[in-house]
């Protein structure tokens, strides 16, 4: 079997309710897909955050069998393609290895410990709104209502915001459902301990990502600080990159993400080196259909850790914010059940693509 084609598709969502994180206003969803295309007729699926060039596919790609993903990531990388466009080629390989195989992807990293995983609501964002905290109170009872036990929102939008709105949140969904924050990098040192101090009296699951993701030292400092779990790497790129974040336990918990760090390929190194050091992988999740299943495939063969009788979860990030290309771009839609997530059974990432969004979104 020979790669004899790759198609790119840069696409974009339109967000009809802008919501805003600590660092940005989100008003377009622009992502990044490819199509690589097979000689005995398998195509498989993948995302990324950029696509590659023609020249890299042409130099790196064609001609080469979709099992040999470890030298295509390094041809790729090797020559300067970006991690987030060789993040979407990984993936469509290893779709194509499935397919080819007639398994899931899960089963060709090792099979599942799990095939469903319980999801945390992701939204919570900033909006405009005549009310900021009844919205948010009004959503996050929303999502309990739904049957999540866990849920995320997003801070670092200064002490006054942050302190009134995560008690606010906490008081509205009680003392059983967990809760994290996320700060988008938005602090500096200083701000996100004082904040995170208050921050931390509302039972958090988790604090993300108080401040920029390549300051190892401050991260240290600011878990040596907290009296709560901390989380991040959402945008590092390549395993080397995570290094120094693990091997110092910078981290409570890595969140790399399968379409920035560089596939499937890259993620199973990271999460070898997270467990070398004792650190917790909680994938990140912000995407299309094609992130989503393959996060699942991740989560569903990341072994409980330690495997205790009631182990820590095994988390996916439930992205709750309108994106057709999450919601329609599978032809059989992954939706939550009460909060649980089943893993993909089909071959490969076990969806099928739904052209018309990518025409539609091109
Ligand atoms: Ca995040």
């Amino acid at each position: 079997m020979k790669i004899v084609d790759v198609k790119t598709y840069s696409v974009v969502y339109p967000v009809q309710d802008p919501f805003s994180n600590g660092m940005r206003w989100t008003r377009q969803r622009p992502f990044a897909i490819v199509e690589v295309i097979t000689d005995n007729g398998i195509s498989g699926w993948g995302e990324g955050t950029t696509v590659p060039t023609r020249r890299a596919i042409d130099l790196n790609v064609i001609g080469r069998s979709p099992f040999e993903h470890e030298v295509i990531w390094e041809g790729l990388h090797s020559q300067g393609t970006d991690t987030g466009a060789i993040s979407a080629i990984d993936i469509a390989l290893w779709d194509i290895m499935g397919k080819a195989l007639d398994q899931p992807i899960c089963n060709l990293l090792g099979g599942a410990f799990r095939d469903r995983v319980q999801a945390y609501a992701t939204g919570l964002f900033r909006r405009e709104r005549k009310d900021p905290t009844a919205a948010l109170v009004e959503e996050a009872r929303s999502y309990a209502d739904q049957g999540f036990k866990a849920m995320k929102m997003k801070v670092g939008f200064g002490p006054e915001y942050d302190i009134k709105n995560v008690a606010a949140v906490r008081r509205a969904i009680g003392d059983d459902i967990l809760l994290a924050v996320d700060a988008n990098c938005a602090y500096d040192r200083g701000s996100a301990i004082a904040v995170g101090q208050k921050l931390a009296e509302n039972d958090l699951l988790w604090f993300e990502e108080p401040i920029s993701s390549d300051d190892v030292e401050g991260y240290i400092e600011i878990r040596r600080a907290l009296k709560v779990r901390i989380s991040g790497a959402e945008q590092l790129r390549g395993h080397r990159a995570f290094r120094r974040m693990l091997q110092e336990r910078a981290l409570d918990i890595v969140q790399p993400d399968v379409s920035i760090c560089g596939g499937f390929t890259e993620f199973r190194k990271i999460a070898a080196m997270a467990s070398a050091n004792h650190v917790r992988v909680i994938p990140h999740m912000f995407g299309t259909a094609i992130r989503l299943a393959a996060t699942l495939h991740l989560l569903a063969n990341l072994p409980d850790s330690p495997r205790a009788n009631v182990p820590f979860p095994a988390l996916l990030e439930y992205d709750m914010s309108e994106n057709a290309l999450r919601t329609e771009l599978a032809k059989e839609p992954i939706r939550h059940t009460e909060g649980i997530v089943t893993v993909p059974q089909g071959p490969g990432l076990g969806i099928e693509i739904n052209r018309d969004l990518l025409t539609k979104y091109g």
